[in-house]
């Protein structure tokens, strides 16, 4: 089975008539496990959308979605196995690193110490672990993405969903980001759903790429297959 499976999936804001908005137009796509597949597309080509959808901090207008063969569309966002990388962050600026990864771990009822156990090895695979103590505003824009992504695989999600996740940093390092991103996704061999506008960045990580384009689907494949056409 596909790590997940949109059947005709459709979402529109406002109402009919006033200010209605085709967001994500009739997508039909399958994403395969282990697979880093991006989504690319000019701003306001449904996108990010799609991941919300998926990710269930919205719910589809029709549509299906299913992860791993079953049918999540009306389940929230905690009933899914799949987590969220932010462009932003959104860390607490209050708290050590070490406490702002172990926080997704709260709600699962899990016992503190090993809640902080399960914390320092997420931040040791993505070299932070000396770090641990520090505050977010001690650390660079570099550190801080790979503090959003401890915390989100500290979970041990099937499905991580990343939100044009290196906006945010310049050339340098999100190339260098890149790299290491792309190192992470094949070592643990989970599923990488990556929204990007840039075409460069999509062609050098993804398996497969998806051309959105007006809320549809308008094109998938292989790097090659996209940009090499006759
Ligand atoms: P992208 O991620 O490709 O930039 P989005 O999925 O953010 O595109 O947006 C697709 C379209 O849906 C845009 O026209 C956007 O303005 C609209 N849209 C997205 N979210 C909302 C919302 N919550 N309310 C109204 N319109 C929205
Ligand atoms: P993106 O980086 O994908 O372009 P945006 O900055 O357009 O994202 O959107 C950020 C948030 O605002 C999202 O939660 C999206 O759903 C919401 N949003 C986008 N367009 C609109 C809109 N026209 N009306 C209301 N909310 C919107």
């Amino acid at each position: 089975v596909p790590a997940i499976r949109l059947r005709n999936l459709t979402k529109t804001f406002g109402s009919k008539g006033f200010n209605e908005t085709r967001a994500v137009d009739g997508v039909d796509l399958d994403i395969r496990q282990g697979e880093f597949f991006s989504m690319l597309g000019p701003s306001g080509s449904g996108k990010t959308t799609v991941l919300r959808l998926i990710a269930g901090f919205e719910l589809p207008t029709s549509g299906t979605i299913e992860l791993e063969g079953a049918d999540v569309s009306g389940k929230a966002p905690f009933q899914r196995d799949v987590n969220t990388v932010f462009q932003d962050y959104a860390l607490f600026p209050h708290m050590s690193l070490v406490d702002n990864v172990a926080y997704g771990l709260r709600v699962r009822g899990m016992k503190k110490a090993e809640r902080r156990e399960r914390a320092i090895e997420s931040l040791e695979r993505v070299q932070l672990g000396k770090f641990m103590q520090r505050r977010p505003s001690q650390l660079s824009g570099g550190q801080r993405q790979r503090v959003a992504l401890a915390r989100a695989l500290v979970v041990e999600p099937k499905v991580l969903l990343l939100d044009e996740p290196l906006g945010a940093l310049d050339l340098k390092l999100r190339q260098q980001m890149q790299i290491e991103l792309k190192e992470l996704q094949r070592s643990l061999g989970i599923t990488f759903i990556f929204v990007t506008h840039d075409q460069e960045e999509a062609l050098t990580m993804s398996d497969r790429i998806g051309v959105f384009n007006n809320g549809k689907l308008a094109q998938i494949g292989t790097a090659h297959e996209i940009y090499q056409r006759p």
